[in-house]
C-alpha cells in the first residue's frame, strides 16, 4: 500500500492533514493550505474509516517529522 500525501489543487503545496470536530462533535478530516490556509473539511460517518484516516494521518506525520528531523537529534 502506497500513501501519498495530498496537494493543493491552487498552488501545487502538500496540504496538511488533521482530525476536527463539528459543532455538534461530527468527525471531520480537514485539509488544509500551508500557503493561503483554505481547507476542506469532509465529514466522514464511516468508524472503520475514520480510524484508518487517524492511522494514515499519523504515519503521514511521523513520516514529515522524520523527513524534517536534522542528524543525530536525538
Ligand atoms: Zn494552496
Amino acid at each position: 500500500m502506497t500513501a501519498s500525501a495530498p496537494v493543493c489543487l491552487i498552488c501545487g503545496a502538500a496540504l496538511k492533514v488533521a482530525l476536527t470536530r463539528s459543532q455538534k462533535g461530527k468527525v471531520a478530516v480537514g485539509l488544509s493550505c500551508p500557503v493561503d490556509g483554505r481547507h476542506f473539511r469532509g465529514f466522514v460517518n464511516d468508524r472503520d474509516y475514520v480510524t484508518r484516516t487517524i492511522q494514515a494521518t499519523q504515519t503521514l506525520q511521523n513520516a514529515t517529522k522524520t523527513a524534517n528531523a536534522p542528524e543525530g537529534d536525538q
